[in-house]
């Protein structure tokens, strides 16, 4: 039970348009009631919901996530995208439970644009529940700095993750209880901590520039002439750099589990051309 019996904590839902929303909204208009802290936003599908803004919530304060979208077999698009929130919701849990977090803070259902009582009584439920568990993070026995950090980590690596689980996150089947086995706890340790890290070395780039045409998302720092750079907040761990420079070169090394070193001050980064080093 929560030390503090008057916790209002801070709740958000992001539901469905076509049903979950929907029972929300039968459950405002017949006058079922549930706690005005929990807010709500509206998608168009649960499917839509993305690691990163459960993440987010979390890191912008709230105690307590809920996602809710139709039923198995009633989302409105093809392929139904509540398959889709179910094993990320389902994986998610298992990152939040890696770093200390209480994976009942998220939850997932289905809720039917008819079931407007049903929607009432989930959110009183699950309210109860996040007011016994207590503010995120003080009840978890993580101060707000270690709470930040490890949230901020775990959203970085989102990319990699998706990466990594693109087979498992895709996962349509009928079978529920299939879900639950995706996401082995040993294997969501060693995804964890076997994240790469990709590291130029300085030595050996030519500033051919290669690498930085084919990062996808810009994170190389890249200039003629000059060794380039892994910028490490914006790298995806994609790997696709370190495909893509020469094996006359190979300057791009992949790090496993450790951060990649740091990169030469600025104004030291001038290429010196194999060959000509002896006469320089
Ligand atoms: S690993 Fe991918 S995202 Fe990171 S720098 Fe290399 S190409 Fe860019
Ligand atoms: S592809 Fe290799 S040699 Fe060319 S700029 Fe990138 S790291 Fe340097």
């Amino acid at each position: 039970m929560s030390a503090d019996a008057n916790f209002k904590p801070k709740m958000l839902g992001i539901i469905c348009n076509w049903c979950c929303y929907g029972g929300a909204d039968l459950c405002g208009v017949s006058r079922f009631q549930y706690p005005t802290y929990i807010r709500l936003i509206r998608v168009m599908c649960s499917g839509r919901v993305d690691l990163k803004f459960i993440f987010r919530a979390f890191l912008t304060g709230q105690d307590a996530v809920f996602v809710g979208g139709c039923h198995i077999n009633d989302c409105h698009y093809n392929p139904e995208g509540n398959y889709d929130a179910y094993s990320m919701v389902t994986f998610c849990r298992k990152l939040l439970e890696h770093i200390g977090i209480n994976p009942k803070r998220l939850r997932l259902e289905w809720v039917s644009a008819g079931e407007g009582i049903r929607f009432s009584q989930i959110m009183n439920e699950f309210s109860r529940e996040i007011q016994e568990l207590g503010p995120l993070g003080s009840s978890e026995g993580i101060d707000e700095a270690e709470l930040k950090s490890r949230l901020e980590e775990m959203a970085k690596l989102i990319p990699y993750f998706k990466l990594e689980k693109m087979k498992e996150l895709a996962v349509h089947d009928h079978d529920e209880t299939l879900y639950e086995g995706l996401f082995p706890t040993e294997e969501v340790e060693r995804l964890i901590r076997e994240a790469p890290s990709y590291y130029i070395d300085p030595e050996k780039c030519q500033a051919c520039m290669t690498c930085a045409r084919k990062c996808p998302v810009e994170a190389i720092i890249s200039a003629k002439g000059q060794v380039h750079v892994v910028d490490q907040e914006k790298c995806i761990k994609c790997g696709t750099c370190f495909a893509a420079c020469p094996p006359k070169f190979g300057a791009v090394t992949k790090l496993i589990g450790q951060p990649a070193p740091p990169p030469l001050p600025e104004g030291q980064r001038a290429v010196v051309r194999k060959g000509k080093e002896a006469t320089a």
